[in-house]
C-alpha cells in the first residue's frame, strides 16, 4: 500500500465517521474490515521472495483471521443479533487471530518437525486455555471476569511486542529484520489500543473516532509490508544473538505459564493444566532439540571425514584411522600395506577436457578403485588432489603388490578417455610385518618414494619400496 493510498483511505474513513458518527455504524464497519483485509494481502505479497516468507504469510493468515472476527462483529449489528448470540463465533475467530500472531513472534522456527508441533501444541494449549476460560466465565460476565480477560489481553499483547522486539535486536538477516521490526511496530501498536478500549469501552461505541485508530493501526501494518525498501545490513552483537537464540525457546512455555497464572482465580484446575502443559511441552522441547543438536554434529562430523567430489573419505579421515588400521594388523599378526596412487597426466585431462568433464574422471576413477577394494578393513580416502591412498592388512609385500597391479588394470582396462589414450595410475606400495617397529607414518613416507619412483620410471605402473629389512627388493613388473 503506497503512503497516498493509505492517506486517501484514513481520510476516507474520517470522513464517514464524522459525518455519520455511531448513529448508524455500518460504513465505518466496512472500513474497519478493509484495513485488516489490505494489511493481509501486503504481508502475503511481501512474502514473495522474501527470507522472511513464512512469517509473513501467517501475519497476513493473523490479521486476515482478524478482518473474519470484525466481519462477525457487522454480521450482528445488519442483523441486530444480541451480543451473546454473536460471542461464540466471533470469540472463535479472536482466539484464532492470535495462534498464527502469537507463532510468529514467539517460536523460533527452524527445527524439525516434531520441534514445530510442540511450538503448535503449545500455541493450541495457550489459546484453548484462553477461550475455554472466555466461555466459562463470559455468561456470568462479573466484574472481575472483566478485569482479569483485560489483564490477561494486555499480558499476551505486551509480550507479543516484548518478543518481536527482542527478535528484531538480535536478528542479522535483513529480512527477517525487517519482519520483526515490523511486527513489534504493529504489536506495540494493537498493545497501546486494546489497552485504551478496554479501559475506556462502554464509553466507546461503534462507529466512533476509535474505529479510525483501529483503521490507522493496520493500514500502517499495510505501507510497512508494502515498503521493500532496502535497509543496510546491521552487525548485531555475536552474544547477544546467541543469548536471544538459547531464550526463545522459553518464550512459548512462559507465555502459557503466564495465562495460566491469571485464570488461575477463577479457575485453578484450568490453571493447573497450562502449568503442567508449560512445563512438560518446555522439556519435551529441550529433549528433541538436543536430539537434533546430537544428529547435526554427527553428520557434520561424517561432512568433516567426506570427500564431497568423491563421497570417499578424505585426508583427515585417513589419518585417524590409520594408527587404528596399523594396530589391527598387528593385533591379527598381518602386515599392513600402504599404497599411493596418483591419476597420470591428469593436468593435461583437465586442459584438454576442462575441469568438470576432469571431476567426472576423477569419480570414475575413484568408483573403480573402491570396487577393487570393497573389505570392510580397507582404507581408501582421497588424498589430495588426483591422489588416492589405500591402507589394508596384507600377509606379506607381494600381495600388497600385486594388489596395486590390480587397482592399476582395474583403471586401465576402464578406458576412460585422456587426453593421450586413457587414463592410467601410478601406485607406490610399501609394506611392513607386523614385527617391524616403525610408525605407520613411515610407511606413507616409503609409498610416496615408490609413487615418485614409478611416475620416474614412465607412469602406468607399480612400484614397490624397498623392504625395511632386505632393501633389494625387486621393483614391481611394467603391466
Ligand atoms: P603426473 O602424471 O606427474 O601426476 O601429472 P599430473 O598432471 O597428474 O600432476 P600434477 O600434479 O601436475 O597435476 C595435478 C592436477 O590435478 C592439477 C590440478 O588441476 C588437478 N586437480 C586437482 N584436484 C582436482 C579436482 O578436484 N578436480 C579436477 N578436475 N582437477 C583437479
Ligand atoms: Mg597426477
Ligand atoms: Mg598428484
Amino acid at each position: 500500500m503506497t503512503l497516498r493510498a493509505a492517506l486517501f483511505f484514513l481520510v476516507t474513513h474520517a470522513l464517514v465517521i464524522a459525518l455519520i458518527g455511531p448513529q448508524d455504524p455500518v460504513g465505518s464497519y466496512l472500513l474497519l474490515i478493509t484495513a485488516p483485509s489490505l494489511a493481509a494481502l501486503a504481508c502475503v505479497r511481501r512474502a514473495r521472495g522474501s527470507q522472511a516468507a513464512c512469517k509473513w504469510r501467517l501475519l497476513g493468515a493473523a490479521v486476515g483471521l482478524f478482518s473474519l472476527a470484525l466481519l462477525a462483529l457487522l454480521y450482528r449489528n445488519v442483523a441486530g443479533l444480541a451480543p451473546a448470540q454473536i460471542t461464540a463465533s466471533s470469540l472463535i475467530l479472536y482466539v484464532f487471530y492470535r495462534v498464527p500472531l502469537t507463532y510468529v513472534a514467539a517460536s523460533p522456527g527452524g527445527g524439525n518437525r516434531s520441534i514445530r508441533t510442540v511450538d503448535l501444541a503449545v500455541i493450541a494449549l495457550l489459546w484453548l486455555l484462553y477461550y475455554l476460560h472466555m466461555r466459562a466465565m463470559a455468561p456470568l460476565n462479573t466484574a472481575l471476569w472483566t478485569q482479569c480477560l483485560h489483564t490477561m489481553s494486555s499480558v499476551q499483547n505486551s509480550l507479543v511486542f516484548c518478543f518481536a522486539l527482542i527478535r528484531f535486536l538480535a536478528e542479522d538477516n535483513p529480512d527477517r529484520r525487517d519482519f520483526f521490526r515490523t511486527l513489534s511496530i504493529y504489536a506495540l501498536g494493537y498493545f497501546l489500543l486494546a489497552l485504551y478500549i478496554n479501559t475506556y469501552q462502554p464509553q466507546i461505541p461503534d462507529g466512533s473516532w476509535a474505529d479510525l485508530l483501529i483503521s490507522a493501526l493496520f493500514v500502517l501494518l499495510a505501507v510497512m509490508a508494502g515498503s521493500r525498501r532496502r535497509r543496510p545490513p546491521v552487525a548485531v552483537s555475536c552474544s547477544l544473538r546467541r543469548i536471544v537464540d538459547a531464550g526463545v525457546p522459553l518464550m512459548l512455555p512462559l507465555l502459557l505459564m503466564m495465562v495460566a497464572l491469571l485464570v488461575a482465580r477463577l479457575q485453578p484446575g484450568l490453571a493447573m493444566a497450562g502449568f503442567i502443559g508449560a512445563m512438560f511441552a518446555y522439556a519435551l522441547r529441550s529433549v528433541l532439540s538436543q536430539v537434533e543438536v546430537q544428529r547435526q554434529r554427527d553428520e557434520l562430523e561424517t561432512l568433516a571425514r567426506r570427500d564431497p567430489l568423491t563421497g570417499l573419505g578424505n585426508r583427515r579421515s585417513f589419518d585417524e584411522s590409520l594408527g587404528a588400521a596399523h594396530r589391527r594388523a598387528r593385533r591379527q599378526g598381518q602386515g599392513l600395506a600402504v599404497l599411493m596412487i596418483d591419476i597420470d597426466h591428469f593436468k593435461r585431462l583437465n586442459d584438454t577436457y576442462g575441469h568438470p568433464e576432469g571431476d567426472r574422471r576423477l569419480r570414475a576413477v575413484a568408483g573403480i578403485l573402491d570396487g577393487c577394494l570393497q573389505r570392510g578393513d580397507d582404507l581408501l580416502p582421497r588424498y589430495g588432489g588426483e591422489e588416492f591412498i589405500a591402507a589394508l592388512p596384507s600377509p606379506e609385500a607381494m600381495h600388497a603388490l600385486h594388489l596395486g597391479e590390480r587397482l592399476r588394470a582395474a583403471v586401465e582396462s576402464a578406458a576412460l578417455p585422456a587426453a593421450e589414450g586413457h587414463v592410467t595410475i601410478s601406485v607406490g606400495v610399501a609394506w611392513q610385518a607386523a614385527s617391524d617397529p616403525y610408525e605407520p607414518g613411515d610407511l606413507v613416507d616409503r609409498a610416496d618414494q615408490a609413487l615418485y619412483r614409478a611416475k620416474h620410471a614412465g607412469r602406468n605402473r607399480v612400484h614397490l619400496a624397498p623392504a625395511l629389512q632386505a632393501r633389494d627388493a625387486p621393483a614391481a613388473p611394467r603391466a
